[in-house]
């Protein structure tokens, strides 16, 4: 093999070389993932499913697939789909990362719903107040149709605030207790 035969092959491994590099970097980066259908971390501290556990992002990526069996889970996601609630996210594009604790307050503006974050461990907690875009939604409330902002609380139950009309109040109605039970008074909205 000639000098430059083996300069060239010796090149050639090196972007290998550096996917590798990256790749056990993404594997065992430590991470964290907050579901937003339960509102906790598939990995948690024991139990205190409102605190994040940072672990090694093959072992992140594990606790999210068992998280997605759980019958928790699966009940929250049923009541997402069938009342077509889009999951708020308060995670999504917050930045630093390193999220330890996301949690609902009953601040409201507008449309958002402000959530507690925390981060950082030790000397180095931090906390910072975030506005987070409500879901909207509509469904029938002892027969009658009712839309508006969904509320979520630090116990995972949520409320639906209705829209102001001029000439009534705006309501809290509870849909979902804690453990994704849905009020007898709701019924979801028949979509094709
Ligand atoms: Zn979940």
């Amino acid at each position: 093999m000639s000098v430059i035969t083996a300069y060239l092959l010796g090149l050639a491994t090196l972007p290998a070389g550096v996917a590798a590099g990256w790749l056990l970097y993404r594997l065992f980066r430590r991470e964290t993932w907050l579901c937003p259908y339960c509102l906790e971390w598939t990995a948690h501290i024991k139990g205190r499913p409102d605190t994040a556990l940072h672990l090694p992002a093959v072992l992140t990526w594990a606790s999210v697939l068992v998280h997605g069996r759980t019958a928790r889970h699966r009940a929250w996601m049923r009541a997402h789909e069938e009342y077509d609630i889009r999951p708020a996210d308060p995670t999504w594009g917050f930045r630093p990362d390193r999220l330890t604790r996301a949690v609902p307050t009953d601040e409201l503006d507008d449309e958002s719903q402000t959530y507690l974050l925390e981060w950082g461990f030790g000397s180095e907690r931090e906390s910072r107040k975030e506005p987070v875009e409500m879901p909207y939604a509509d469904c029938l409330f002892d027969g009658k149709r009712v839309e508006g902002d969904v509320i979520r609380h630090e116990d995972g139950s949520m409320e639906l605030l209705t829209v102001r009309h001029s000439t009534e109040d705006p309501l809290r109605i509870p849909l979902f207790d804690g453990n994704a039970e849905p009020n007898p008074r709701i019924k979801p909205i028949e979509r094709e």
